[in-house]
């Protein structure tokens, strides 16, 4: 940062030197000019990368404590949908000034959630500048075990997991700025990654994706890398009271099939393995649901709650959409 070393290794010292769970694997961790890691043999790395910027992924004026939860419960959700273990994680955070109250809360939301998850700060880049945070998540998986998006087949059930839309609408009620009530705000800035779920689900399903721009655009990723289509019935979608509310009383079906951030899994398995799945949401705490099959013939179709056909208007959030 501007004010010199002193003060940056200060910052970096008094709020990330030792953030997370402590792992043995972590032979060198911050503070010099790499990390060590050891990846298990047999295992190989998972890495995924995500930035969130002030304005644009969340308001000016949020919380520091949730900002820093969901910038690495958006990599622990991707390492989730391939069935990794979270393991390491790096941060890059641009900061505007240094205000060590705003840290504190930051880290503690960022480490309370790599806690919970064995999740180690192994190391990261501190800059001066408009507020954004970026976080490379590394988890382990034996490579031939993580869930793809390709690899769906005609006649698997997809599978989602929570309730859909959650977050969409926490985003549209505040840009109203009306009441919102804060367990539904929480899904919007405290999102919860499925990573057990994504385990668990290694050698079941047949290909996975984590919902970051909704179903209908993210399943839509999964139906192109597998060469398969879908038909998804909207009477199945599970939902919020506050979304089924929202549909009752507006007809708005891009809620639940394409508003972002809800951080779910959406997966697809044999329907051989309905009932196990079925009995896996009791012992993870969270609804699993089948909203849909996989046929041959691609292309996304959606049964309307009369059964008849219904089309979307648009697809899931694009950030370059209007930008030709
Ligand atoms: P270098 O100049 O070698 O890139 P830095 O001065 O950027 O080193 O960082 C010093 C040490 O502090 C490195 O180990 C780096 O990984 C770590 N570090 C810097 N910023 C952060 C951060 N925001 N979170 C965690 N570790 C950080
Ligand atoms: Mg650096």
């Amino acid at each position: 940062m501007h004010e010199g070393s002193r003060s940056e290794f200060d910052l970096i010292g008094r709020f990330f030197a030792d953030l997370g769970a402590p792992r043995s694997d972590v032979l060198l961790g911050v503070g010099d000019d790499c990390a060590l890691l050891e990846v298990p043999v047999g295992l190989s790395l998972a890495v995924s990368i995500d930035t969130l910027v002030a304005g644009i992924h969340f308001f000016h004026d949020c919380a520091a404590e949730a900002i820093g939860h969901k910038s690495l419960a958006v990599g622990l959700s991707d390492l989730a949908a391939m069935g990794a273990a979270p393991a390491w994680a790096t941060l890059a955070l641009t900061l505007p000034e240094r205000d060590d109250d705003w840290l504190a809360a930051f880290a503690r939301g960022f480490g309370d959630l790599a806690r919970a998850y064995g999740v180690r700060l192994v190391g990261g880049d501190t800059t001066r500048g408009p507020l954004s945070v970026t976080v490379q998540v590394h988890g382990v998986v034996r490579a031939d075990t993580a869930v793809r998006r390709k690899g769906a087949r005609p006649g698997d059930i997809v599978w989602v997991s929570g309730t859909l839309g959650d977050a969409g609408l926490a985003l549209r009620l505040m840009r109203e700025g009306g009441p919102i009530d804060q367990a539904l705000r929480a899904r919007l800035e405290r999102p919860a990654p499925r990573v057990e779920l994504g385990s668990a689900l290694r050698g079941i399903a047949t290909a996975m994706i984590d919902l970051s721009d909704g179903l209908a655009g993210d399943l839509g990723h999964i139906l192109a890398a597998s060469g398969v289509g879908a038909e998804l019935d909207l009477e199945a979608l599970p939902l919020s009271p506050a979304v089924a509310s929202r549909i009752a009383s507006e007809g708005d079906w891009l809620l639940p099939l394409s508003s972002g951030d809800d951080y779910e899994l959406c997966f697809c398995a044999p329907s051989e393995h309905t009932g196990l799945i079925a009995s896996m949401a009791d012992g993870l705490g969270c609804a699993l649901t089948a909203v849909g099959r996989i046929h041959a013939e691609p292309g996304l179709s959606l049964k309307g709650l009369d059964g008849a056909p219904m089309r979307l208007s648009s697809a899931g959030y694009d950030h370059f959409a209007n930008n030709t």
